[in-house]
């Protein structure tokens, strides 16, 4: 194995896995532990305080406590926004630190830990801080003898329950908007990723989040994200995840206090490719590197490739020529674009997806199976899958692995039913030089983001989040605001 410098970084790297609760590190109530291990040499990295009711009881008293007093809710919006940026700045000065705690945690590669996600959770919440102090309320056209006034107010107490594939972007995504707003929030991260959202704590806190606003419970989800779920007193769940737990959630919503439940869930995304694709080595490289990206954990990857028959044998012989630059390295070192899958459980079902397509007679063109083993952590290789019906489950169900399936198509109209022809509704994309017929293809795809000859734009702008079972409401842009605030209607009689 090389030695970088990053390898040296993490060796003296500071662990902490306590929970934070009311502005200070804690351990769990019953001392309760879980062993948080790296994905990228499957060393234990920290033992983690494994949370559950006890501590979700008193993380929401501290975030009701500070709620109520208005510490934060009652600050102008001009002192969160300062506090906020303070808050990016400090993530920026700790970029290296918390690019390592993401690649350890969860195995993505350092460049992308470092050039990626910390630079895109900072924009978010700078973003958040940046906006909060230029957003009016408004005055409805009332009568001469009243006034009748429309203002967001914030919800109270947000829970956050987040993933592990972009552990700290996904944490950023609840905690701009819910702060920004003037919540108070309490952060479950995944049981398999709870290292950079435990730092982010501490950092607020420098920052001048008061204590008690920004609470991290690290724990299961079956027992702290349960408990968040069910509680009497969080007043809004904001869930990122599977949509099998993302439908629990909304039904602990239901069965508690019907708290306002927000649902992020999985993809099954479609790249429509059409034989007049204005670039063909661009429409390439965009479905190629977008399903490679991050291991294939992506919720909106385009796992779906409908290529048209026409052109399906030269746009497979240069994606072919491509796949070997997405070989599984080492994460710590800055060369490598495909890391490490999270865990076993997750390497397990990815595997199991790549024999289900071989079993169901899909062709397997590159990859399919496991890499690095002496490793110690757990790869794949970037594997293709040509020859793909739709009813296969690898066609049908969320691999979130590095798999592509490769299907063809003669009718675009077929091709766009067969796209639509899932649960879920999180991304899709058309590539064609006829501007109207990307439109029309574009308008009768059933997707919460529609890419037209690109895959990869993203920015903080504008709202990301499904249709159908991917989920309701958005993250990201000022749309998010609508999770976190309630609308208070005040009339007053002139
Ligand atoms: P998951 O649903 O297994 O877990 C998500 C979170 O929910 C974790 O914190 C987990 O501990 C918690 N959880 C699990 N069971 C729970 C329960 N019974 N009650 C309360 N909380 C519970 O998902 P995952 O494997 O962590 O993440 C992968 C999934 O997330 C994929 O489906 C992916 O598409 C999706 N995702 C969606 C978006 C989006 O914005 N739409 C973004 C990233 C990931």
């Amino acid at each position: 194995m090389t030695t970088t410098p990053w390898h040296e970084r993490a060796a003296v790297l500071r662990l902490d896995g306590r929970a934070f609760i009311d502005g200070k590190r804690v351990d769990a109530a019953s001392s309760a532990r879980f062993d948080c291990l790296s994905s990228v040499d499957g060393r234990k990295l920290a033992e983690v305080a494994r949370c559950g009711e006890a501590e979700v009881d008193a993380a929401v008293a501290a975030a009701r406590a500070a709620f109520e007093d208005r510490r934060w809710a009652g600050k102008a919006p001009a002192e969160r926004k300062k506090v906020l940026v303070r808050f990016a700045d400090l993530m920026l000065e700790h970029r290296d630190e918390l690019a390592l705690l993401e690649t350890l945690d969860m195995g993505k590669p350092i460049r992308y830990s470092r050039g990626v996600d910390v630079q895109l959770a900072q924009n978010c919440i700078r973003w958040y801080g940046e906006a909060i102090d230029k957003l009016y309320d408004q005055v409805a056209p009332s009568p001469e003898d009243s006034l009748a006034l429309i203002t967001r107010e914030p919800v109270g107490v947000v829970a956050a329950v987040i993933p592990w594939n972009y552990p700290m972007l996904m944490a950023a995504w609840k905690i701009g908007p819910a702060l920004a707003a003037g919540n108070s929030l309490v952060l479950k991260p995944s049981e398999k990723a709870p290292l950079s959202s435990l730092r982010l704590a501490e950092l607020a806190l420098e920052a001048g989040v008061p204590p008690g606003v920004f609470n991290v419970l690290p724990g299961y989800g079956d027992e702290a994200g349960r408990a968040l779920g069910l509680h009497m007193d969080v007043d809004c769940i904001a869930f990122t995840g599977s949509t099998r737990v993302g439908k629990q959630i909304v039904q602990m919503a239901g069965q508690s206090n019907l708290k306002r439940a927000w649902t992020e869930l999985g993809g099954k995304s479609a790249n429509i490719v059409c034989a007049d694709c204005p670039d063909l080595d661009a429409a390439v490289s965009a479905a190629i590197g977008a399903i490679y990206f991050n291991q294939g954990e992506s919720c909106n990857a385009p796992s779906r490739l409908f290529v048209e028959a026409s052109i399906k044998d030269a746009f497979l012989d240069k994606a072919l020529a491509l796949v070997p630059r997405f070989a599984p390295g080492d994460p710590l070192n800055e060369d490598t674009v495909m890391g490490a899958i999270v865990d076993a459980v997750q390497m397990k079902t990815v595997l199991g997806y790549i024999a289900s397509g071989k079993e169901e007679g899909a062709r397997l063109l590159a990859g399919g199976t496991q890499a690095r083993i002496d490793s110690g952590g757990l790869y794949v290789e970037p594997t293709l899958f040509d020859g793909v019906d739709g009813g296969m489950r690898i066609a049908r169900e969320e691999i979130f692995g590095p798999v592509l399936s490769v299907l063809s198509f003669t009718d675009l109209d077929e091709a766009v039913r067969q796209a639509n022809a899932t649960p879920y509704g999180l991304a899709a994309a058309v590539w064609t030089a006829d501007m109207s017929r990307a439109i029309r293809t574009a308008r009768a795809l059933r997707a919460g983001t529609v890419h037209v000859n690109q895959y990869d734009n993203d920015d903080i702008t504008v709202p990301f989040g499904g249709y159908k079972q991917s989920g309701n409401g958005r993250d990201k842009s000022l749309h998010a605001f609508d999770k976190y605030t309630e609308l208070k209607t005040t009339w007053i009689q002139v």
